[in-house]
């Protein structure tokens, strides 16, 4: 079937459809009705039907593929590899749930993890789901203060942490930042579980703390039966990345994800058993939850974990564990091959490629120059994927384990199966047309795998995602154009545009723009208060070299925008800087750019990645354009 067929069907007749899905999974009871939609937008995907995450992810294949890799933690910052068989995960998963039960963790109690992109992370993520304990996974980058807060809306029962992470060579000691953030909880965990890889000593407050390495001795050849659970259980909690505000804690369940991870392994990032993946995310975020742990352990496949720079020792390293493991679909972020451009294409051209099918890219709008350098270094399919956490698996993409369509730069592509897109002028309400901007929704119910709820508040699932219209619909607010041939075309954020003297102008299209400039490594741009036109675009840029004299760069910036989208777009200021600020997951953090430029409080920064980079701004702000 191809693909016009399966969506239509998908969408059509979803109750056979799903039901035709769930089998690609173990259920321990099968469900009772494949949707309950009688409270919407809440529903329920295979009601009555128990199953569970670990057991799909690692139970299920010991038997075909024992000794088959399940995972390859690959560090360039300990210099490590860790490789672990099903049969070995197995194990590791047995001993780290029955130390979990030892500490009085059951079925939903909490456990948050605050560990670097490891095995060991895997493990526990994979144990907790065993024993039906809800886990929450804190990027291990996060400071004290968002550790304790996201502390405060779990109520753990245990928090699991590592030693130590490391970031560019430098060790990062993670028990003191724990106890600061213990210290300033409300709701603290009974037991802190240290699982040390001999980074960083250890500080130990005696009666909480508890060391991993001892409690795992007694604990080493333990059988932890699977607690079977009901698929719109809790399965974990993850927060949004804060680009707009206040990250939200979403809740996901455990069939529906499930189900939805088994299909879109093969017919979105056509992976079969036995083949390998490797995603550059980190745990910490919903592409590690989804492509790094459950999605590729579900499909019996090979999941590389990769801690490090893209860049260390040399940007040559993820290629060349591609060509080491045989990868044959890598998924990874626009940031991420923005730093890798800043250097040789031989570095990528020097290896043995040729298993490599597919480079995917998601998390933000993938630019034409930087998906088209990678597009020729590689040789490969380059595919925009368009998704969030709240979804927890593509919204709009391309699905080439299915039928490989036209790739559109520029273009996430085409609606994913089960998701019923729809793009709304938001002065009318109604449908836009063919090549008319709105804002892009998704109508209820939403298909398995998305968010549930908001943790412990539906109130702020109502009004964050479903409260923006007349009608019943889902948004996370994004601007987007869908073309005469169903693809369709991200703008960048409601709050990301910019109204000059009357004419509505997406971010995303200056920006483009910008780094069309051949000195331009990267752009932000931001409307800025203007007393005469509303608004005013305003550029903050950084270079690829440092030589070139910024004033006569800022020129040509300017002449391009305007040769290219008109004297409207004109950037009233350009500021060149060193760095931009962005969020962990590196997303730009265009309203405290904004803020700043206008004199105003700078927001909610406690997702901001490097301080650095705001005060850079202001200081570039205050010496003027
Ligand atoms: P918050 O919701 O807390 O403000 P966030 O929206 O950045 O943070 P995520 O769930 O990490 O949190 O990101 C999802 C958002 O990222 C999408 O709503 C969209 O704005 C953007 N995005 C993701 N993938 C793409 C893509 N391929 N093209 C354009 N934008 C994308
Ligand atoms: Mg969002």
């Amino acid at each position: 079937m191809g693909y016009e067929a399966m969506y239509r069907r998908s969408v059509e007749q979803p109750e056979e459809f799903w039901g035709e899905m769930a089998r690609a999974i173990d259920w321990h009871e099968p469900p009772k009705k494949i949707l309950e939609y009688d409270n919407p937008p809440f529903r329920r995907w295979f009601a009555g039907g128990t199953t569970n995450l670990c057991h799909n992810a690692v139970d299920r294949h010991l038997d075909a593929r024992g000794d088959q890799l399940a995972l390859v933690g690959w560090s360039s910052e300990t210099g490590t590899v860790r490789e672990l068989t099903y049969r070995q995960l197995h194990r590791e998963v047995n001993t780290f749930a029955a130390v979990l039960r030892s500490l009085g963790v059951g079925k939903g109690d909490r456990v948050v993890i605050y560990m670097p992109h490891t095995v060991d992370a895997a493990v526990a993520m994979l144990a907790c789901a065993r024993i039906g304990a809800i886990h929450s996974v804190v990027f291990g980058g996060f400071a004290a203060h968002n550790l304790a807060v996201r502390i405060d809306d779990a109520k753990p029962r245990v928090l699991v942490c590592a030693d130590a992470g490391m970031r560019g060579g430098k060790v990062i000691p993670f028990k003191p930042l724990v106890d600061e953030a213990l210290d300033r909880a409300r709701h603290p965990p009974a037991n802190v579980l240290v699982v040390s890889r001999g980074l960083a000593p250890v500080p130990v407050r005696a009666g909480r703390d508890v060391d991993y390495a001892t409690l795992r001795r007694d604990h080493e050849d333990a059988e932890v039966p699977v607690t079977w659970l009901e698929s719109n259980e809790p399965s974990y909690i993850l927060y949004t990345s804060g680009t707009t505000g206040k990250p939200k804690g979403v809740q996901r369940d455990v069939g529906g994800y499930a189900v939805a991870l088994a299909l879109s392994m093969w017919s979105v990032y056509d992976i079969r058993p036995g083949q390998v993946m490797f995603s550059t995310s980190d745990i910490g975020w919903v592409v590690g939850h989804s492509y790094n742990v459950y999605g590729p352990l579900i499909a019996g496949a090979t999941s590389i974990m990769y801690e490090g720079l893209p860049t260390s020792p040399d940007p040559g390293i993820w290629w060349k564990i591609c060509e080491r493991y045989g990868v044959r679909t890598m998924f990874s972020s626009p940031t991420a091959i923005r730093v890798l451009k800043k250097h040789d294409v031989d570095f990528i051209r020097r290896h043995d490629l040729s298993g490599l099918e597919y480079l995917f890219l998601a998390g933000e709008p993938l630019d034409e120059p930087t998906a088209q350098w990678i597009h020729e270094a590689l040789g490969k399919p380059v595919i925009d994927n368009y998704w969030q956490t709240e979804t927890g698996w593509p919204v709009l993409c391309l699905l080439p384990g299915l039928e490989m369509k036209q790739v559109k730069f520029g273009s996430p592509g085409l609606p994913n199966l089960g998701f019923r897109l729809r793009v709304i002028d938001e002065t009318t309400g109604h449908d836009a047309r063919a090549g008319e901007k709105g804002v892009l929704v998704i109508e209820p119910p939403l298909p398995p795998g998305c968010m549930t709820t908001v943790w412990g508040d539906d109130q702020r699932f109502l009004s964050s995602y479903f409260g923006h219209f007349k009608e019943l619909l889902y948004s996370s607010l994004d601007w987007a154009i869908r073309d005469e041939d169903g693809y369709t075309f991200i703008l960048g954020r409601t709050d990301d545009v910019i109204n000059v003297a009357g004419h509505r102008l997406g971010t995303r299209e200056i920006e483009e723009s910008v780094a069309s400039h051949p000195a331009v490594a990267e752009a932000a741009v931001v409307g800025v208060h203007d007393e005469v036109k509303g608004q005013v675009p305003v550029v903050f840029a950084t270079l690829k070299q440092a030589d070139v004299p910024p004033p006569e760069v800022a020129c040509g910036m300017i002449r391009t925008v305007t040769e290219q989208l008109g004297p409207v777009a004109r950037p009233a200021r350009v500021y060149v800087v060193g760095a931009l600020p962005k969020t962990r997951s590196g997303k730009l953090l265009r309203r405290s750019l904004q803020a700043l430029a206008e004199h105003r409080d700078p927001g909610d920064l406690s997702t901001l990645d490097d301080p650095r980079a705001l005060e850079e701004v202001q200081r570039a702000l205050e010496r003027g354009a």
